[in-house]
């Protein structure tokens, strides 16, 4: 396919290709036949189907994944880092292709897919780097003994990822796990699994057979997955809902999992009364991620926790700014924010707006349907919702949308506790010029990622990932890498060298 604009994406990406699963060498069909029909978000009409994996798909897939891992251990990290080159230029390639994918069928704006396309060029180069600079430690524990340590792969690496960055899920999430050693079986979202099949002919291109297999499917395939005794570990991107049963049905396998839960967020920026208001104004617009994936991310600062000094006026000058915004079906160039990913999704942030309205907040901007947008598509104008307190649904629960909520605050010590009144801890923003302020106050905050002056930008090498509800572990650093790797020590005792040189003359 050529990486120029076309006139009908669906029917140049779409139409008439054929989606199939990767397992070892071959793109596949489920086993039984099943197939589920894709509905596009910005009509509602029928795209095309893909395969319904299930337990036997998987059973072939962590086969294929165990069968090749030796081999792919084997060759080390140079021979690995030769097959990321080989990816990395057939992304290019495809950069078009694979940014309207998303476009059609998560309804994120294709301007936007652009940039997760291009951003999965830093991971790809970024994780053999590291990889090469990792060492392992000689520990002098006790002298007249050598203790050294070294890592091992876990062999096969089960992924299961949320629906939100189809793309740059399945491209950037897997590559630490793969540049340690192991193999991988992954299942994307089932919402949004186009992305990710189309990857699968280029990751064949790309990786020895077997190294790679990706599986499409729900709960079953999800399930399959996590509860097989040859998959040690398994790393998960999704609700927090479903992050608790996979640590209860890794726990029912009956084997001991290495498990990293990346979960929801509920996060806050907090503003402090010194702040150039524009500024933070277009931090906390920036930070939702709408115009990327309609607020559809867990990094998102949906909760705004702005100093009455300058609230009303942040307010008044954050609903100017949504206001800017076109909203319109994904693939088109002028489109700013895409539709929800499904119907059930939207009518679940419309409940949301609908419980803050019905609880007292001030619905100041948006949350309707946008004039003009297509009668089946998924759409909601941003929301921005101001006099918004932490005991409200809206106030404390995850929406996963384009609903935005500020909070007024005076009390220093009681905005840290309404900052940290919620059982997610992923990220949090702060915004003031007084540096003792800024870093006082990230140290008081339950988030896994705090920025000051700053937002939702992640910044590869350093290790993202949620406190509290938010999860487990830490992506996108060195951290990561060692996360996927096992260790273990040697020890040698020594003995004396004159006795050993008397034994050899002797
Ligand atoms: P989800 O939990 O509904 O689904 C996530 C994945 O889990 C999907 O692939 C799904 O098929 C699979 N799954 C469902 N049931 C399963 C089971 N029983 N066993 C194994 N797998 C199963 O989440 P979603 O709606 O796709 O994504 C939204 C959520 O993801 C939000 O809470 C969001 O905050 C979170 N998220 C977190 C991050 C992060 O980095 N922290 C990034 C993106 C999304």
């Amino acid at each position: 396919m050529t990486d120029t604009l076309v006139q009908d994406p669906i029917a140049t990406y779409v139409g008439g290709r054929d989606f199939k699963m990767l397992i070892g060498e071959q793109l596949v069909d489920a086993q039984d036949g099943a197939s589920t029909d894709v509905l596009d978000p910005s009509t509602g009409e029928k795209l095309t189907t893909v395969p319904t994996g299930g337990a036997a798909d998987m059973e072939r897939a962590i086969a294929a994944a165990r069968a090749a891992q030796p081999e792919w251990e084997r060759i080390g990290v140079a021979g690995r880092s030769a097959c990321f080159a080989r990816f990395d230029a057939l992304i290019s390639e495809h950069r078009e292709e694979l940014a309207m994918l998303d476009a059609i069928d998560c309804g994120n704006p294709v301007k936007a897919m652009r940039v997760d396309v291009d951003l999965c060029h830093a991971y790809l180069r970024g994780w053999p780097a590291i990889a090469a600079a990792q060492t392992g430690d000689v520990i002098p524990a006790s002298p007249g003994n050598l203790h050294y340590t070294a890592h091992r792969p876990y062999g096969v690496v089960g992924r299961i990822t949320a629906f939100n960055h189809p793309l740059m899920f399945a491209v950037t999430r897997p590559l630490p796990s793969l540049i340690a050693g192991n193999t991988l079986v992954m299942k994307p979202s089932p919402d949004t699994s186009l992305s990710t099949l189309a990857l699968a002919e280029l990751f064949a291109e790309a990786f020895p057979p077997g190294v790679v297999n990706i599986v499409t499917g729900g709960g079953a395939a999800g399930d399959a997955l996590v509860t097989h005794r040859d998959v040690k570990r398994i790393a998960f991107t999704g609700s927090v809902q479903t992050g608790l049963l996979i640590q209860r049905r890794a726990a029912e396998s009956g084997m001991v999992k290495h498990l990293s839960l990346e979960l929801g967020g509920k996060n806050a920026m907090i503003v402090f009364p010194d702040v150039d208001v524009d500024e933070a104004v277009e931090g906390a617009i920036y930070g939702m991620n709408l115009d990327v994936c309609q607020g559809q991310s867990c990094g998102s600062n949906s909760r705004v926790l702005v100093h009455r000094k300058i609230h009303d006026e942040f307010v008044a000058k954050m609903a100017d700014r949504l206001s800017g915004y076109v909203v319109g079906v994904a693939y088109d160039e002028a489109t700013d924010v895409g539709p929800l990913v499904t119907p059930a999704h939207h009518q679940r942030v419309a409940g949301f707006v609908e419980s803050g309205v019905d609880e007292g907040a001030e619905l100041v901007f948006g949350g309707d349907r946008p004039a003009g947008a297509p009668a089946g598509g998924n759409f909601i104008t941003p929301a921005l919702f101001a006099g918004v307190r932490p005991e409200m649904k809206i106030g404390h629960e995850e929406i996963f949308g384009p609903v935005i909520s500020t909070f007024q605050w005076d009390d220093y010590d009681a905005m840290i506790e309404m900052a940290n009144s919620t059982d997610l801890g992923l990220t949090a923003s702060v915004w003031t010029r007084d540096l003792d302020v800024a870093h006082k106050t990230a140290e008081r905050l339950d988030a896994g990622y705090v920025w000051v002056n700053d937002s939702t930008r992640h910044y590869f090498g350093t290790p993202f990932g949620g406190s509290k509800n938010s999860g487990i572990g830490r992506e996108e650093s060195p951290d990561e890498l060692l996360s996927y790797l096992e260790q273990k020590v040697v020890h040698t005792r020594l003995g004396d060298p004159r006795a050993a040189l008397a034994r050899m003359v002797a």
